[in-house]
């Protein structure tokens, strides 16, 4: 890390296996709330092409050769040792103008998605290399030609182009998705605060944990970037529109037809419900909210709240008691531990939002607010620090600018609708965004306003006194929800839990006969023959159980006395079951049937093998369907095929998934469902 006079720092990129400083002079970039030099930025020189086909080559090789667990656990140990570093990150988060609380969100908040991701990809995915997507499609009666959909990791790399305002959470809300689906990453970091995204790759970078190529850094101008893509990679996008638009057209996105996922500007709003009148816990609530989401990270959020939508009838107490509340904020450096809104991430940021709210003077009127905040000592600042500012339209509909200008900093403007449906109407003009919100506890209004403002959004988040402390606000985008919105706001989609791992997967639909599809997915397809064997399949640990291994058990009959038995004991005297004139009048039956759940309990007595050994647990069923009805006198039979095995990396056991077949005495099925069982990696423990 080379460091110059005044403190600072040469940024370097972390490309091809090194670091690599631009060889021009670069670019210094100065801290927003004292001018104070902070980094010299700086690409120019850097082969970019040999970057990616770095990362194809060497880090996607060793990504591909690792299992989803491997990969998820990788993210968990990546969290931890993040987590341990975090103090050395805030110092560095100050300079970008972000308070403690700011850039809590931002650093704790991206590992938290590390963590997050880690551990839904160890629940949601198999511990193997393919994502086999929705059930087998049988495409033939006699069950020798099935399809199955796969997903398999892109052989390219996925290029992160980021934004200024979160250097931390931004980067690895990307490549945690990305990294679980077995492609490598290369980050750009906005330049303005690239030195922060710099310091935890320098840190990921030492730790070890990361395999070589995975993770490359990118500082300072894109250059020839794109030219060098291909058809296998994918990029991500934030920022401007316009930056956006144009590198979607880019001519090597478009005659690749490379995935490119953007998330651009965002009109976001609030909704006051008009149930929600000042007596209200909702409109409380609503205050704090917008409040909030003005001051937060000085307004320079994705997520944040730019129209404020309420009763015309309350537009007076909203607006002072908003007004009153932007009041009690404290705006300067960051550092000083009474200052609640920090700077803009720049001089020319805040240039740029001064600009945006004289635009917005055009349909708007200022009523807090509205220009440069002075320092905490009183005295004119020179830092980039503006004041929380609220503006007033009173005729929305009529007004463009309210719906179409975002001052990405402390601004929101405040404007009244007359009912439900004008209000769904005004949230619509901001031609798609990423979140609104709404404010109510009528369970009309909610579905009224949600089903209205769906289709323009990508989350919406229904605020209420019941939620009031449990409530992850309208701000937060969160891992396991969707974060992208349709229209202006990008049509990207990303976070979402596992949706975002699948954008960086082909899916393939594979057709062929369920014993080869079984040999491509690792696992038994219905079809496929079992591997029969006189070992009863629940004395085999993991260490010799196979996929495919079946069992086919003796038979029994299903008498009157055992359903009538079944009923009086657990309490199910359904009519079905126990009157034989009312079962007769049933559509489906014509006479009395065993219960679903004795057909189900049965099986269990002819498939299990009772004396203690490898199987440890039975942990629930999936799947299940009755499919002809049992009666009376009906003979039950059962085939327990061992269809999946997930040994876990962390634990000396792990999942056995056994198709089990109910069959009658006609080799009609009769209920089919997933047995999911925990078992052994060896019995007895310790053999091997
Ligand atoms: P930009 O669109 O200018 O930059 C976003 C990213 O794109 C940066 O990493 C930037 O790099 C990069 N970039 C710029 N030009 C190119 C290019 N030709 N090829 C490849 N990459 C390029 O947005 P800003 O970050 O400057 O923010 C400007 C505005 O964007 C804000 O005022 C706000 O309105 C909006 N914005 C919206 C966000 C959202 O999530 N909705 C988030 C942040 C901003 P570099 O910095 O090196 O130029």
């Amino acid at each position: 890390m080379t460091v110059v006079s005044q403190n600072a720092r040469v940024l370097e990129s972390y490309l091809a296996g090194r670091w690599q400083p631009g060889k021009a002079e670069g670019k210094l970039l100065a801290d927003p709330s004292n001018g104070d030099p902070v980094a010299v930025i700086d690409a120019s020189g850097i082969d970019l092409g040999e970057a990616l086909a770095y990362g194809r080559a060497t880090g996607g090789a060793a990504l591909r050769k690792m299992t989803y667990h491997e990969r998820a656990l990788m993210l968990k140990s990546l969290a931890q040792h993040l987590m341990e570093k975090k103090e050395v990150f805030y110092p560095e988060s100050f300079k970008t103008g972000a308070t403690r609380k700011d850039s809590w969100i931002d650093i704790e908040g991206g590992i938290g998605t590390l963590f997050a991701y880690s551990s839904k990809a160890r629940r949601e995915m198999p511990n193997t290399r393919v994502f086999v997507e929705g059930p087998v499609e049988p495409l033939s009666r006699d069950k020798t030609f099935s399809a199955q959909h796969v997903l398999t990791a892109l052989t390219g790399i996925a290029v992160h182009i980021n934004a200024f305002n979160f250097p931390v959470w931004g980067m690895l809300e990307k490549i945690a998705p990305a990294l679980i689906a077995g492609m490598p990453c290369l980050v750009k970091p906005a330049s303005q605060t690239a030195y922060l995204t710099e310091l935890v790759v320098r840190h990921i970078q030492a730790s070890g944990l990361v395999p070589e190529g995975a993770l490359q850094l990118l500082c300072g101008s894109a250059g020839d970037l794109m030219d060098h893509l291909t058809g296998q990679d994918a990029v991500t996008f934030t920022g401007s529109a316009a930056t956006g638009q144009m590198l979607r057209r880019h001519p090597v996105i478009v005659e690749n037809s490379i995935r490119f996922t953007m998330e651009a500007d965002s009109l976001n709003a609030a909704v006051l419900g008009p149930d929600a009148t000042p007596d209200t816990p909702e409109f409380d609530l609503f205050v704090k909210e917008v409040g909030r989401e003005i001051t937060v990270k000085a307004g320079q959020k994705c997520t944040a709240v730019r129209r404020i939508i309420v009763p015309r009838g309350l537009v007076g107490p909203v607006q002072e008691a908003l007004a009153l509340r932007l009041k009690k904020t404290v705006v300067g450096d960051p550092r000083d531990e009474a200052v609640t809104m920090g700077a803009l991430a720049s001089g020319a940021q805040k240039a740029e939002v001064l600009e945006r709210i004289a635009e917005l003077t055009s349909g708007a009127e200022i009523v807090a607010g509205g220009g440069e905040a002075d320092g905490l000592d009183g005295q004119a600042s020179a830092g980039a620090f503006l004041q929380p500012t609220l503006l007033y339209c009173d005729k929305p509909a009529a007004s463009e600018a309210v719906h179409s200008v975002e001052a990405f900093g402390p601004v929101a403007t405040l404007m009244p609708y007359d009912d439900i449906g004008a209000a769904i109407d005004l949230t619509h003009r901001g031609k798609g965004s990423l979140v609104a919100s709404v404010f109510t506890n009528d369970p009309n209004v909610a579905e009224e306003a949600v089903l209205g403002m769906a289709p323009f959004h990508g989350r919406i988040m229904i605020g209420n006194r019941a939620s009031a402390k449990t409530s992850t606000g309208h701000g937060s985008p969160l891992p396991m929800l969707v974060h992208g919105g349709p229209g202006r706001a990008g049509g990207g989609e990303e976070l979402g839990g596992l949706r975002s791992v699948k954008h960086y997967m082909q899916r393939t639909a594979v057709q062929g006969t369920p014993h080869l599809l079984g040999a491509v997915t690792d696992r038994w397809v219905d079809g496929a023959p079992g591997l029969e064997d006189t070992k009863h399949p629940f004395r085999k640990s993991l260490a010799d159980l196979k996929i495919g291994d079946r069992w086919k058990t003796g038979s029994r009959t299903v008498t009157l006395e055992d359903i009538e038995h079944f009923a009086t004991f657990t309490g199910d005297t359904f009519y079905a079951h126990m009157d034989a004139d009312a079962a007769s009048r049933n559509p489906f039956f014509g006479g009395r049937v065993a219960h679903g759940y004795l057909i189900v309990s049965f099986a269990a007595g002819l498939f299990v093998d009772p004396d203690e050994g490898p199987v440890l647990a039975n942990y629930g069923v999936d799947n299940l369907r009755f499919l002809t009805p049992v009666n009376a006198g009906d003979t039950l039979q059962v085939a327990l095929t061992a269809k999946e095995i997930s040994p876990r990396i962390t634990a000396d056991y792990g999942e056995v998934c056994w198709d089990c077949l109910v069959s009658n005495q006609n080799g009609d099925p009769v209920a089919q469902y997933d047995v999911l069982t925990l078992v052994a990696k060896e019995w007895p423990a310790g053999s091997s």
